[in-house]
């Protein structure tokens, strides 16, 4: 079976776009009980841009703060919960912020319109209903999700995502102006994340002419941003890097990560690292699987003076490291992708185990 695979209805693109969003959102607000949700990164209270978002007296503006943790399925559950008996059933909610707020606002609208706790949907296909209408403006460039079908939420027992066609934004805003606050170490650790899914999706069985198209222009841009003659930030960067990552998040919906970013959930779930850092720690010490690509990325941290830590399975007891290792390990579709479907014959949890005790 071949993925039928859903797009994003509508996309506009360009800097200062993030000034349409008024007007976009003017004929959905005659649905349902006629008011907008605005889901916004905590970095952006008392910001510029948060002037400029077309927020009225009816609508409702949340400030989240992602630095904490990754989002959680009681955060969605909350949210949910006390708009609803608040205010009823919004229009739409419009999430501007980073890869953290793009899973808050797709993963809110699926909620809203399906009874009971995110925690019994997430997996494949769970969602019963359509949500309600979401859009997305992302902040920070690199991880997809403003393309994903996936809204990647932390559970009481797992880190994983409500996966379906209804999770795809109904509207996507790209506006490369919004990225140039960000600090050059966030800007690097997100900006890997899409520099990682091209390389993963090219370095498995479901890399085809489809995910190679995508992914060979996403890495064409990343190598231009991270690398190049005119590598670091820039205003044409901040352009190119918004390309990027969406090309490589469509790049993976015909393929799938890898090693990688089943090391990395790891990583994210037992010692809480952040999902860019994350991918960056494990990346590090994957050559058996990458290769090339590993020397370009310490290239990279090299250019822009980011110091990875060495050493830190040191602080990690044995428990600790089983438990990350039986967590990348139950990733069956990264690893079907990057060893082959015989993938169990060949790797072990003790195999994963070592690499992490390499970290
Ligand atoms: P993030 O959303 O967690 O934000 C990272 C940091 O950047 C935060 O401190 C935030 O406040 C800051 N920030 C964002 N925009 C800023 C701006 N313009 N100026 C200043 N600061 C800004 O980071 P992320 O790396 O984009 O997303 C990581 C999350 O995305 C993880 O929770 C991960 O699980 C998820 N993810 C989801 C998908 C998907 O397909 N749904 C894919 C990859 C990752
Ligand atoms: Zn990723």
């Amino acid at each position: 079976m071949h993925k039928n695979f859903k797009n994003i209805d509508r996309l506009v693109y360009g800097n200062g776009s993030f000034n349409q969003l008024g007007n976009i959102i003017e004929p959905v607000r005659k649905e349902n009980n006629n008011f907008f949700v605005f889901v916004v990164d905590k970095y952006f209270e008392g910001k510029e841009l948060a002037e400029r978002i077309p927020n009225r007296t009816e609508d409702i503006l949340l400030f989240i703060d992602v630095d904490k943790k990754e989002p959680t399925t009681e955060l969605i559950d909350e949210l949910r919960d006390s708009i609803l008996a608040s205010k009823g059933l919004p229009s739409g909610i419009v999430g501007i912020g980073g890869g953290s707020i793009m899973d808050i606002a797709k993963a809110s609208a699926l909620m809203f319109t399906n009874e009971g706790s995110s925690v019994l949907y997430q997996g494949l296909n769970l969602i019963k209903k359509p949500g309600i209408y979401h859009l997305g403006v992302p902040t920070i460039s690199g991880t997809g999700a403003e393309c994903s079908m996936t809204a990647v939420l932390s559970g009481p027992e797992k880190k994983l995502g409500l996966k379906c066609d209804w999770t795809i934004f109904n509207q996507v805003i790209l506006d490369p102006e919004l990225p140039s606050t960000v600090p050059t170490d966030k800007w690097f650790y997100t900006g890997m994340d899409c520099y990682i899914h091209c390389v993963e999706s090219a370095s498995g069985q479901y890399y085809n002419p489809y995910s190679k198209a995508y992914g060979d222009q996403a890495l064409s841009l990343c190598r231009e941003v991270f690398v190049g003659e005119n590598a670091g930030r820039s205003k044409e960067n901040d352009e190119k890097l918004m390309i990027a990552s969406l090309f490589g998040g469509l790049s993976l919906t015909y393929a799938e990560v890898g090693a990688c970013h089943a090391f990395s959930y790891g990583l994210s779930v037992v010692k809480g690292m952040r999902h860019g850092y994350a991918n960056c720690v494990a990346f590090n010490h994957l050559e058996d699987f990458y290769g090339d690509a590993v020397n370009e990325f310490r290239e990279m941290l090299k250019i822009h003076n980011i110091t990875l830590p060495q050493n830190l399975s040191a602080e990690w007891t044995d428990e600790e490291i089983m438990e990350m290792s039986q967590i990348a390990y139950n990733l069956t579709h990264m690893w079907n992708h990057a060893i082959g479907d015989d993938w169990k014959e060949k790797w072990t949890r003790d195999d994963i185990a070592n690499y992490y005790r390499k970290m």
